[in-house]
């Protein structure tokens, strides 16, 4: 049996845990308002270790405030390029020295692997300033040449300028990396910031904004509040000096930010939801192809918008494929983050336990049968819950359409390639999806008719700052990542001039 007790926490992260529930606002740390406190929970232990600030309206109209004054004046966006670009790429380096930290931090929280933390999460983060450094000084306009028009002569550029002030809205499921991929293009691009981290997770967002202020990031272009969506959240959206909303989150709320950024017609990018079709053509090496699907689903507890969550294997492949599926299952039993043979902690919170253990009985309850776990395992407190696979479903069922958000994959046999992208395609959302196949032309033949904004061949969440990510149909609105990231904060201003 598994020992599902958590570990120690090191000297650092106990500092961390004690510190005074404050708000990072205009360069410094504050006092809220008001005097209400959220706490933060270990999944992998149910324990209460910390508590943070819950920002009242007028902590967050405070931070609007400083980081309106911030833009206006001009501190950052017409600070010389490089200079930002220097002052963006210590914070890189300060977030890759405090590595160790960072992952532990996160891993308390949201019960990830230490080890995952470390791998994907700090890394990921740390890149993503680095990419969008390098973007502050090359960001550049374009001339069009002198034409004469019949009231004279015209010659006009471009000016790319920052959006300004932005609220950026990010979920529990990789904090510090949603941070970073949103503090860095809106950094990059001149544009100042108030980060709401989600209020399962606000831990690294904390030390986060110690590392801007070290960084040397001026006051009151980067601002964190902590708190609820529905309050804090809410009034970011709807307040009329915010420019622009960046939101990851479920397409639920992405909706109702939508809805809510419209009547001061905000600059708006939606990363949503998703469920995830994977395709296993019949030509697939079986060996590999059945631990690379688990880790589609499985990986970080299956809390992952792209998680590869509807299996589709050919009939003549579909056995082996579980059968691979099922050798992974020691790999990732569920185990306390701080273990260090780890590869799956518990889910984030008990809310989120209960919804993905309803799923499951959802789904037995609707007839589907359980190939591999369905159920939790025992454990002295903490999340957990065992990879599972479902099959013998149909489209109608809830485990099949609607996101789980846990490590619930529901597996489906197909004969038909025309069948197999229908039913793939049979979903509100477009995310992503998986193709595996040694067969090149077939790979790009699915790749082109998959209703996706990412589609993987032989992998799965291959996920790096250079290439543009974001979803068709429901599941998002634009694109963060690559160019199309930065010039998501940009805005072009034409200016035209009669030149006789
Ligand atoms: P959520 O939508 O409940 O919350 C996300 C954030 O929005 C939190 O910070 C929350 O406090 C805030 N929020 C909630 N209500 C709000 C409101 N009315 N106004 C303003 N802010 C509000 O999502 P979650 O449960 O934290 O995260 C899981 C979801 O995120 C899943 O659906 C997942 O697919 C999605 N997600 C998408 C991506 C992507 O890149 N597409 C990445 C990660 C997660």
């Amino acid at each position: 049996a598994i020992d599902r007790t958590q570990r120690d926490y090191s000297a650092a992260v106990k500092k961390a845990l004690e510190r005074k529930p404050q708000l990072y606002i205009d360069g410094a740390w504050v006092d809220s308002s008001g005097g209400e406190t959220i706490e933060v929970e270990d999944p992998s232990s149910g324990k209460i270790v910390s508590r943070f600030v819950e920002a009242t309206d007028k902590d967050i109209d405070r931070a609007v405030a400083a980081a309106r004054t911030a833009f206006d004046d001009g501190r950052w966006r017409n600070m010389p390029p490089v200079m930002r670009e220097k002052i963006m790429h210590k914070l890189a380096d300060l977030i890759e020295e405090h590595a160790d930290e960072l992952a532990e931090l996160e891993a308390i929280d949201v019960g990830k692997p230490k080890g995952m933390a470390a791998a994907v999460d700090v890394p990921g983060a740390a890149s993503h300033i680095r990419f969008c450094a390098s973007w502050a000084s090359k960001i550049t306009g374009e001339t069009v040449a002198p034409y004469t028009m019949p009231g004279g002569m015209l010659f006009a550029y471009t000016l790319k300028e920052p959006v300004g002030v932005c609220a950026q809205i990010v979920p529990w499921n990789f904090p510090l990396l949603m941070a970073c991929l949103k503090i860095g293009p809106a950094l990059g691009a001149g544009c100042t910031t108030i980060l709401k981290p989600a209020e399962q997770t606000s831990l690294t967002a904390l030390r986060l904004a110690d590392l801007v202020h070290e960084a040397g990031v001026p006051a009151g272009v980067f601002n964190l509040v902590t708190g609820y969506g529905h309050t804090g959240g809410d009034r970011l959206v709807k307040h009329p000096d915010v420019d622009k909303v960046a939101f990851t989150g479920s397409t639920e709320i992405g909706k109702l930010i939508n809805k809510n950024a419209t009547d001061t017609l905000k600059h708006v990018t939606l990363e949503l939801g998703g469920k995830s079709p994977v395709v296993v053509m019949p030509d697939v090496d079986v060996a590999s192809t059945g631990p690379g699907v688990a880790g589609a689903i499985f990986f970080n507890s299956g809390q992952v918008c792209v998680a590869g969550s509807r299996l589709y294997a050919h009939k003549s492949v579909f056995d082996d494929v579980i059968e691979g599926m099922h050798q992974t299952k020691d790999f990732w039993a569920p185990r306390p983050s701080l273990d260090p043979d780890a590869h799956m902690g518990p889910l984030v919170s008990k809310e989120q336990h209960e919804r993905v253990m309803n799923y499951i009985e959802a789904g037995k309850r609707d007839g589907a049968a359980v190939l591999m776990g369905g159920d939790a395992p025992s454990s002295d407190g903490g999340y957990y819950v065992n990879p599972t696979i479902l099959t013998d479903v149909n489209p109608q069922m809830s485990v099949v359409r609607e996101e789980i958000f846990g490590p619930v994959v529901v597996a489906q046999r197909f004969e038909d390639l025309d069948d197999v992208v229908r039913d793939a395609n049979d979903t509100q959302y477009g995310l992503a999806a998986g193709v595996w196949t040694k067969n090149l032309a077939a790979a790009h033949q699915i790749a082109a008719k998959l209703q996706a904004g990412t589609v993987w061949v032989n992998t799965h969440a291959m996920i790096d700052v250079a290439i543009p990510f974001g979803g068709y149909k429901e599941s998002g609105v634009g694109r963060e990542q690559g160019r199309e990231g930065i010039e998501a904060y940009l805005q072009t201003k034409s200016v035209v001039m009669k030149m006789d």
